[in-house]
């Protein structure tokens, strides 16, 4: 069956990116991802997974901007779940875009971070291994079977610096302080597949704008002065991403930091320098990333 993109979104699309833009947008959601896959450092090693993947006659491509990333050719996602280095959670799967986030945030040894709404815990695992499990995190999730699901994934993963909450990150006592925050917002969806599905409405955007800034303006007060946000969503869209960057910017004493060049990403235009938007495209969903820093 042709997958329909909603009029609404054309429209949307079209007033943010123009016409030209909107096309090869519009092309980027049509195409098929490839599935992709990060190594979990905590418990293996680049080459082990290499090595099994051609064992088991699985194709990949490795990607500039990090060794962990592989990008599988020939396999679907379910081949993979059969594999042991996937049972013992040596490789997490996850999209390219959603791995840059935490790349992005540097996540170190010894330092205090907070993942706002953490399940089911692709960033927080991968936080974790980046900082070879020396960073203290908290990763807290709201919704109980999301929150389940994290609980799972972070011991299968070998996290073993995570303080898992169940609860509303809006309501996070103040009294937290934290030097680093990860806030991959939920969103409408609006640079993945999730355009294809019912629930993408006018009403799902708006909501989802609506906490985004709520969870934003509880962030930047319960980071540390110096202490670094990343704001993430796989939303395309500016009023679930400039939007709410410019709101807490003018709110709150804070700067953005520019996101350094990331080589082979297709970009789009975003309004405030430093930030970055990825195209939706065969290999990477849309996506939007801004690196704040608090000032006081
Ligand atoms: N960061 C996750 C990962 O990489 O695996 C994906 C996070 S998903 C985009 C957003 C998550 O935020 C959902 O699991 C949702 O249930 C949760 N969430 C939504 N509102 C929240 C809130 N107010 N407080 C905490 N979690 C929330």
């Amino acid at each position: 069956m042709e997958k329909e993109i909603s009029k609404l979104l054309k429209e949307k699309l079209i007033k943010q990116y123009g016409e030209d833009l909107t096309r090869k947008i519009l092309s980027g959601y049509m195409e098929k991802k490839n599935a992709s896959l990060r190594v979990n450092t905590l418990k293996t090693s680049v080459d082990e997974i290499k090595k099994n993947l051609i064992e088991n006659e699985i194709e990949y491509k490795e990607v500039k901007w990090s060794k962990e990333a592989l990008i599988l050719q020939n396999v679907e996602e379910e081949k993979i779940r059969e594999l042991d280095i996937y049972k013992d959670g040596k490789i997490y799967m996850q999209s390219l875009s959603s791995m840059i986030p935490a790349i992005v945030l540097e996540p170190k040894t010894g330092e205090n971070i907070l993942d706002m709404a953490a399940a089911p815990g692709g960033k927080t695992t991968q936080m974790a291994a980046l900082s070879g499990n020396g960073a203290m995190i908290t990763a807290c999730e709201k919704n109980k079977i999301r929150f389940e699901r994290m609980k799972y994934n972070l011991q299968k993963q070998g996290a073993t610096r995570v303080n898992a909450l169940m609860q509303d990150s809006r309501r996070l006592d103040d009294f937290f302080k934290f030097d680093k925050i990860l806030l991959d917002a939920p969103c409408s969806g609006s640079g993945t597949d999730n355009i294809f599905k019912p629930n993408f409405t006018k009403e799902l955007i708006e909501k989802s704008a609506k906490t985004e800034q709520e969870l934003i303006e509880k962030a930047i007060k319960i980071l540390k002065k110096d202490g670094i946000i990343v704001y993430s969503t796989c939303s395309i869209l500016e009023e679930e991403n400039e939007e709410v960057v410019e709101k807490i910017l003018k709110k709150a004493n804070a700067e953005i930091l520019e996101i350094n060049e990331i080589e082979d990403i297709q970009k789009l235009p975003t309004r405030i320098k430093g930030t970055m938007c990825i195209m939706p495209s065969k290999l990477y969903e849309g996506f939007f990333i801004a690196k704040i820093r608090k000032i006081k």
